[in-house]
């Protein structure tokens, strides 16, 4: 346990350490360092954010039409109906929103009828966040903290006697089926463990008044939003949900995130609080001609701005938002895919030898064989410019991903 200690430019209270149970979820290409500042919740930059001109969170709108129907008893097309539930949403994003919570919904009517077939208890939307932790101590500990939380994200469930608790846990496109142990037994720990709680922004959760049923049986559900297709990741006794949790050392995961030190630049750069103070990160002045950091910062690649320059909605839809039809992938994705798969590997050969030197291969594996041909011609195209090319004995490879521009 090492004590914490809160970037100079930050502010706000570091004694609340929340762990969401995405943060277990390991990450060789994130920072350690800013995943402990983003579990100290309540630690911030100063100053407000200004208003979003465009509602950039994609789940919002599909979360609020939810709550409208689940929490607020309206029907979806009443839901759907209503602006309110749209707040500065590009015409894409409500058009996706609609669809996916129709999706959501009808894959929830599925499974309470096939609940009410197989003689269960149905199961009700829940309002409440389901919070776990510890009491808050009177003295913070070694490592600064007095108040622990362990939360979940996703749309919580539970029959009428409280006896089981269920959480769907929503993906943009096909439901995600590579969810780490340690992140499902988090999950399901916190519905085991957790007590029913308000969750105000900004501020520690407050546990609603008991008494609180323990539940006997924690389901944790994946959705895809692309077509509502489900998986059922965990359904167990409350025994082995706590056998899951020590066998995937849960908390061990979470004491490792919080005592962090290493600062790594990666996509975690982004929301970071620490990046004003950080030393890890390189910073290129001037290179895309803006005078003053924004306070809003975002991750922009090449790709990014030639979509940009294409359809800056199309942009906002699939780069931001993150929007993609996932019933149909283009030739360009599924070849470019292909080609960098082959390209990391040959890459990360410790030998490193351009690949000048070595034979290419004569077809790639998931591309048809009308598809073979451009993805061939690429790896072509790369041999005269791959960056291994000369490179002298005293020379490093680092894989810069992310740089900031001040
Ligand atoms: S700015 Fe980036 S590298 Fe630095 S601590 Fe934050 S996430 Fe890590
Ligand atoms: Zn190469």
């Amino acid at each position: 346990m090492t004590a914490f200690r809160k970037p100079p430019h930050s502010i706000g209270d570091s004694t609340l350490l929340r762990i969401g149970a995405s943060l277990v979820r390991p990450d060789p290409a994130g920072c350690p360092l800013g995943r402990a500042l983003r579990a100290r919740a309540l630690v911030k930059a100063p100053g407000r954010l200004p208003a979003k001109p465009v509602e950039d969170f994609s789940f919002k709108p599909f979360f609020a039409l939810l709550d409208a129907v689940e929490h607020g008893g309206r029907s979806l097309v009443e839901a759907a109906a209503d602006p309110a539930n749209f707040r500065r949403c590009t015409p894409v994003h409500v058009a996706w929103a609609s669809e996916a919570a129709r999706h959501y919904l009808t894959a929830r009517t599925e499974q309470e009828a096939a609940r009410g077939a197989a003689n269960q208890s149905p199961l009700l939307p829940v309002a409440p966040a389901w919070v776990a932790g510890s009491k808050k101590l009177a003295q913070p500990d070694a490592r600064g903290v007095t108040q622990y939380e362990r939360t979940v994200w996703g749309r919580g469930y539970a029959s009428q006697d409280g006896r089981v608790r269920e959480i769907w846990i929503p993906s943009l496109g096909t439901v995600k089926r590579d969810r780490p142990a340690v992140e499902i037994a988090a999950v399901a720990h916190v519905l085991l463990t957790g007590a029913p709680s308000l969750t105000p922004f900004g501020a520690p959760s407050t546990p609603l008044p008991g008494p609180h049923v323990r539940p006997e049986r924690i389901r944790v559900i994946g959705v895809g939003l692309a077509d509502g297709r489900t998986e059922t990741l965990a359904d167990w006794t409350a025994e082995e949900t706590e056998q899951r949790y020590l066998r995937a050392e849960v908390a061990a995961s979470m004491a490792d995130l919080a005592d962090a030190t290493e600062a790594r630049p990666s996509a975690d750069c982004v929301r970071c609080v620490g990046l004003p103070d950080c030393v890890a990160l390189p910073r290129v002045p001037g290179l895309l001609g803006v005078a003053a950091t924004p306070r809003k910062r975002r991750s922009l690649s090449v790709s990014d701005l030639r979509a940009y320059g294409t359809c800056a909605e199309q942009y906002h839809a699939t780069r931001v938002l993150k929007l993609r039809d996932g019933r149909t992938e283009s030739a360009a994705i599924r070849r470019g895919r292909a080609v960098d798969a082959w390209l990391n590997e040959r890459h990360a050969d410790p030998a490193r030898g351009s690949c000048r030197a070595v034979p290419l291969p004569e077809h790639l594996p998931g591309l048809t064989a009308d598809e073979q041909y451009e993805a061939l011609a690429m790896l072509h195209q790369h041999r005269a410019h791959c960056p291994f090319d000369g490179l002298a004995d005293h020379e490093t490879v680092e894989p810069l991903s992310l740089i900031h521009i001040v």
